[in-house]
């Protein structure tokens, strides 16, 4: 067993002078309290490990292929979405669950002591399923047992291309799922979670009112209870105009009009919202998930943080799902260079206009080529150093 000492601590009932933790066997925490026995550790400061509330850690591979001005100036989120269907395209079972136990160790490396992974890559090529439907899932859990870290694991159901319910292609194939299929894998998916000897725990994710039709989302809602829901809201302005066109509604409002959100939800990229629609959240319970590094790397905009807490408002944050960074420290240098509303300070330069990787340099040569070849569907080789 170990036993810490530490001079403060922050614990669930506050800050307290002279705590004493002790660790068992399993490397769980088993007692909080005065100290009491022989220290094997002492510390002047003790805090518990952030969560890393937002991650798809496949994206880990392609971290340098889009963070960099592109050749074509009118670059936007779509684009990157463009390049990451193509690159996804080369990822086995194998890939997956390796890139995953990386990424979740340097996660802990930076500090964080858990990750909610929003796993959307579940099947093979042309999106034909694995033999265990669930096999990706399961490649997540491995991964979080290899690297050691708290996982909240997020079976993404995800059915059409857009609000018209266009059927899905190209590397959007390897999502997909109706709900019968997806409520399989979200059973094995909680299986795999069941018999983790990991500090891990099922949820779900509808991935958002663009990918997934309302009969859908209620239905994983209602099937699913065991957990969070997490699901992607309000990102980008083109996205608000689809389901506007198509809902009647704008992402937030419908969804707080359709369904009893509470606290069990966490909203990634609640971006784009009104006054209203930000007020509305705030008094609902559910967690704002913000991506700042995300949100400013790829121009979405600017969460109205100001109001949202004003309003007794719940966030959380990733220091980005895209995982170019991991370091918490980097993700509050974004939120200053977006001048998010969170950290107000001097009018840094903001990306309001939707343009992507705008205030970047542009890239050397080497990782334009590579970006290039990638988007053209070659088999990238390693980055230049
Ligand atoms: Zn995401």
């Amino acid at each position: 067993m170990q036993v810490i000492h530490a001079n403060q601590a922050l614990t669930p009932q506050g800050w307290h002078r002279d705590v004493e933790v002790t660790i068992g066997a399993s490397g769980r925490i088993e007692s909080v309290g005065p100290v009491a026995r022989t220290p094997t550790q002492r510390t002047a400061l003790l805090l518990p490990a952030p969560l890393n509330l937002h991650s798809h850690s496949f994206q880990r591979a392609m971290a340098g292929l889009t963070e960099a001005k592109g050749p074509d100036p009118r670059d936007s989120f779509w684009s990157w979405r463009r390049l990451m269907y193509k690159f996804l395209d080369q990822l086995t079972p194998d890939d997956v669950e390796a890139i995953a136990a990386l990424v979740f160790m340097e996660m802990l490396e930076a500090g964080y002591g858990a990750v909610a992974e929003f796993h959307y890559l579940h099947h093979g090529l042309g999106g034909v399923p694995y033999d265990t439907i669930s096999e990706m899932s399961e490649r997540i859990v491995a991964a979080s047992e290899t690297a050691g870290i708290g996982l909240t694991l997020l079976p993404v159901l995800y059915q059409y291309g857009g609000c018209d319910l266009r059927p899905l292609n190209g590397g959007q194939q390897r999502f997909g799922n109706d709900v019968d299929r997806f409520l399989r894998l979200y059973e094995g998916a909680a299986d795999a979670v069941a018999q983790s000897a990991a500090d891990a725990k099922i949820g779900v994710a509808p991935h958002s009112l663009r990918a997934v039709n309302p009969e859908g989302l209620r239905a994983v809602v209602e099937h699913a209870t065991a957990g969070p829901i997490h699901m992607h809201l309000a990102e980008q302005v083109a996205e608000v105009a689809e389901v506007l066109a198509h809902f009647g509604a704008r992402p937030t409002e419908w969804l707080l009009d359709q369904h009893a959100v509470d606290a069990r939800w966490c909203l990634i990229h609640c971006t784009q919202m009104t006054d209203d629609e930000t007020l509305a959240l705030a008094r609902s319970g559910a967690v704002a998930g913000l991506c700042p590094i995300t949100e400013s790397n790829l121009g979405d905009g600017i969460f109205n943080g100001t109001a949202f807490l004003g309003a007794g408002g719940i966030s959380g944050s990733a220091p980005t799902p895209t995982c170019i960074f991991r370091s918490s420290t980097n993700s509050r240098h974004w939120n200053i260079r977006n001048a998010c509303a969170i950290c107000p300070g001097p009018p840094w330069p903001r990306p309001t206009d939707q343009r992507a990787g705008c205030f970047l340099t542009p890239p050397s040569p080497a990782v334009r080529k590579q970006a290039t070849e990638t988007a053209a569907g070659s088999k990238p080789g390693p980055l230049p150093i």
